[in-house]
């Protein structure tokens, strides 16, 4: 499944394929993530996402296949190298609770600062303005480990964007966030795709928001890919029923048009019976 592209490709993955041990198997994974993209990987747990994030990222490495950064073969990249130019976001980012804030902000600049040992004042400037972007200006001399999860999360976004990436892969990167943080943070990669030709690939469980913002989905189940392309070819109702096992219905938001999906409660049958009350609680309040 490659959808054609007219920029080059700064990230490629060919016949990818990686097992962990016996149970899983990620397989048959062909992917292309171009300058400017903004690129959602969705799929129920345990179906491969944070695995593939692990193999184009390079902190894992194909038992089949090949991942290119800038048509350079990962496995042949020094690590300082690749992430000069690709930033991760892991699902659960180690933060070093004594830090400050802006101190781990800084350890984002560490592959660029070569043989230094002080940061200087151009790391300084990038750091500032990662902190900004991510709203944490206010906490950048408070430990990381006194922040709350929703922090601690901008907090590892803000180390990645400090090391001003081409290519910036996020796992799961608006799980803890609230609803006014959510948005702030896809629109922050958006602009940065659409301003400065960033390329981003991010995981979500939020199948809405993921259709809100990004111009391509790849839908996995069971290590395999199941559909890609737009989000109105992959959040549909028929693919997400059977690969999440959930009954939803999929129309139009108002704001861009784009797919939305309502998960409808087992009990509900919209064809005829009206909703079963969800429980006798009030009778008993
Ligand atoms: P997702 O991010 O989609 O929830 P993962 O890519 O983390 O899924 O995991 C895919 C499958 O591989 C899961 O069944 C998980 O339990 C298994 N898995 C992940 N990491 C390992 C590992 N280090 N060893 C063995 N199995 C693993
Ligand atoms: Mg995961």
């Amino acid at each position: 499944m490659v959808v054609a592209h007219d920029k080059p490709p700064r990230l490629t993955a060919r016949g990818l394929g990686y097992r962990h041990g016996r149970d899983f198997t990620l397989q048959d994974l062909d992917f292309d993530l171009s300058a400017g993209d903004m690129v959602g990987i969705i799929g129920p747990n345990g179906s491969g996402k944070s695995t593939l994030l692990g193999l184009l990222s390079g902190l894992l490495r194909p038992d089949d296949g090949r991942v290119l950064l800038d048509g350079r073969d990962l496995a042949a990249l020094d690590r300082a190298e690749a992430a000069r130019t690709m930033g991760l976001v892991p699902q659960s980012p180690e933060l070093a609770a004594g830090f400050t804030v802006l101190e781990t902000v800084l350890a984002g600049r560490f592959a660029l600062m070569g043989g230094r040992m002080f940061e200087n004042a151009g790391d300084l400037a990038a750091a500032r303005k990662a902190l900004d972007r991510t709203g944490l200006t206010d906490l950048a001399n408070r430990p990381a480990g006194a922040l709350s999860g929703g922090e601690r999360q901008r907090l590892a976004l803000a180390r990645a964007l400090a090391g001003e990436p081409g290519v910036l892969l996020l796992d799961e990167p608006t799980s803890a966030l609230d609803l006014d943080h959510q948005l702030r943070v896809m629109a922050l990669l958006e602009r940065s795709c659409l301003e400065h030709g960033l390329a981003v690939c991010l995981v979500s469980h939020d199948i809405n928001l993921a259709a809100l913002y990004c111009d391509r989905l790849l839908l996995l189940a069971r290590g395999r890919p199941v559909a890609s392309g737009p989000p109105p070819e992959v959040v549909r109702s028929d693919l997400i029923s059977s690969v999440y096992g959930v009954r939803v219905l999929v129309d139009r938001e108002p704001v861009r048009g784009r797919p939305r999906i309502t998960r409808v409660p087992p009990t509900y049958d919209p064809a005829g019976l009206p909703p079963v009350p969800p429980s006798n609680f009030l009778k008993n309040a």
